[in-house]
């Protein structure tokens, strides 16, 4: 070879290398459209993959804010606050969302024996969990705010899409399904758009969707209920939505007890049966909807029904214990 050969072949070599690398690295790590927004009382962190990251990153917010617009029931123009305004007065004509929502609502309702009820706002308001202000109420006043409590009463109108609540002072607040619900109409987003891979948290609520970029499974964290970092990781392979309900997110301590922001209508007061559960379901609103339920109703409920709806679990009961259904044994560590 002359040496004007060798200088062109290493060139070439060089050349290569330098247009190369980068599309194969590329290929490895492709960086993704990152979005962190609040919005729904909570931080939401999106991670889009693929082409056309940006428009569906943009269709994603747009999504969270349309829902949040419509479920705010401090904002005076939300559908939630007109019904509950117009409790035991007339029905009130909402978006189809709205009207969507309560309808699952209603129907989580049923199957948990009224555990998730979406009417508890009045003993929620007198605890402070609206507003602010914490307090232990008084038990006639706890009575008394029960009296108002009954899924029962949300009269649903499909052809009108309207709803009515039965008596004056009953109140909704959909806090308990609302991410979920989210997580599904972002779900059709990614389907819609083609997306390879993406992640999207929603404080708690989470959907994997397909695969991350080279890699077999997400790695999704648990948060450990008690203390700093996580208590133990599920290995995700695929579309999955993870929901967890816990007693550490809001909450307030009096004399070394600690009440929660969810509630049991069976008595009014926070429910402390466990301190967190985890639930893997395969649609957004029952996962968020159950482990709500779930965290109301406790460690033997959650085991014995877990299957009936489909879903997989992993929890925490008030002494740090955790119990999981036995199917999610080979994607669950739990550190020691
Ligand atoms: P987070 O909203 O913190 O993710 P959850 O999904 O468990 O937690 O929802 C809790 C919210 O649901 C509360 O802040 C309240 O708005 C509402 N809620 C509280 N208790 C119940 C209940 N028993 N059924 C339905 N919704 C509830
Ligand atoms: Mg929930």
């Amino acid at each position: 070879m002359s040496s004007k050969r060798i200088v062109s072949f290493f060139a070439f070599v060089f050349v290569a290398a330098v247009v190369l690398i980068p599309i194969i690295r590329k290929n490895i790590t492709p960086k993704p459209a990152f979005s962190e927004i609040y919005s729904m009382n909570t931080i939401i962190d999106i991670e889009v993959y693929g082409k056309n990251t940006e428009s569906t990153v943009k269709e994603i917010i747009k999504t969270i804010n349309t829902v949040n617009a419509l479920t705010d029931d401090f904002s005076n123009t939300s559908d939630i606050y007109r019904i509950n305004k117009n409790a035991g007065i007339k029905p009130v004509h909402v978006n189809p969302i709205t009207f969507d929502m309560i309808q699952k609502s209603l129907y989580i309702a049923n199957k948990t024996n009224g555990a998730f009820d979406i009417s508890i706002y009045p003993v929620s308001k007198i605890w402070g969990f609206k507003g602010g202000n914490y307090r232990i109420p008084a038990e006639t006043e706890i009575k008394k705010a029960l009296k108002l409590v009954s899924y029962k009463d949300v009269v649903l109108n499909s052809s009108e899409k309207t709803v009515f609540l039965k008596k004056k002072g009953e109140a909704i607040d959909l806090g308990g399904i609302a991410k979920g619900y989210t997580l599904d109409l972002i779900k059709k987003i990614l389907d819609n758009n083609n997306i390879p891979s993406a992640l999207i948290n929603m404080g708690g609520n989470i959907l994997t969707y397909k695969l991350p970029p080279n890699k077999d499974f997400w790695n999704i964290g648990i948060k450990n209920p008690r203390g700093d970092g996580i208590i133990g990781i599920l290995k995700i392979s695929g579309t999955k939505f993870i929901s967890t309900s816990g007693d550490y997110e809001r909450f307030f301590i009096k004399n070394g007890v600690r009440y929660c922001h969810i509630m049991s209508p069976f008595t009014g007061k926070p429910a402390r049966k466990i301190i967190s559960v985890t639930v893997l379901s395969d649609k957004g609103y029952i996962g968020d909807a159950l482990s709500t339920a779930f965290f109301v109703l406790g460690k033997n409920y959650a085991l014995s029904n877990a299957k009936k709806f489909g879903v997989s679990i992993v929890g925490f009961d008030s002494n740090m214990e955790p119990f999981f259904t036995p199917n999610i044994k080979n994607i669950l560590e739990l550190e020691k």
